[in-house]
């Protein structure tokens, strides 16, 4: 059995399989990441009260799980040969986990010029870390529907 992603679903997915199915299955994770990030934690990063080490596991400790870990980066799915491709090799599967998460693209925000702060990634919540401790001031956009009802955009057409 294969789990892609070693988050929050292929951690748990692999880690309970990994466990009840014992010595006669094979179980592997595979990410492109040596650890597991907790992703609830980048709000307290951007307030600098936690730093990276602080959020992350290593992903061979699931060995203990009898989770073979492989740090590599997956580039397809063969699903009628049940084979997944990764950068260095290819790993065959019988059953398979797939939970690769999301990734954010703000550049591809119209207008957004560098300038939109957000929390869903590590790197992108030390950027507004950096970011909120250069602020000396300044205004808020407001919600927009707070901005509509004070005139400072059109309403709604229906
Ligand atoms: C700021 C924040 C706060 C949150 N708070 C909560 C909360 O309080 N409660 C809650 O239930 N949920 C919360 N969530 C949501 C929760 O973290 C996600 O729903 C969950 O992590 C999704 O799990 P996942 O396994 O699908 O993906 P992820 O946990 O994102 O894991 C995906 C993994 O896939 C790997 N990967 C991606 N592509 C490849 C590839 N091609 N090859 C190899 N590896 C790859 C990545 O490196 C990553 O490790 C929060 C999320 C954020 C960002």
């Amino acid at each position: 059995m294969a789990a892609l992603g070693g988050g929050s679903g292929g951690v748990v997915a692999a880690s309970h399989l990994g466990h009840a199915l014992g010595k006669d299955h094979n179980v592997t994770l595979i990410d492109q990441r040596p650890t597991r990030v907790f992703q609830s934690s980048y709000p307290w990063m951007t307030m600098g009260r936690q730093e990276p080490a602080d959020t992350t596991r290593d992903l061979t400790a699931l060995g203990k799980r009898r989770v073979r870990f492989l740090n590599d980066r997956v580039t397809f799915i063969d699903t009628e040969r049940r084979v997944v491709e990764t950068l260095r090799g290819r790993v065959p599967y019988d059953r398979l986990v797939i939970s690769l998460g999301f990734e954010t693209h703000a550049e591809d925000v119209p207008g957004n010029h560098g300038a939109v702060h957000h929390a869903w990634e590590m790197a992108a919540a030390l950027r507004l870390r950096d970011a909120l401790s250069r602020f000396e001031g300044g205004g808020a956009s407001p919600p927009a529907s707070q901005a509509r009802r004070s005139g400072a955009l059109p309403a709604r057409s229906r």
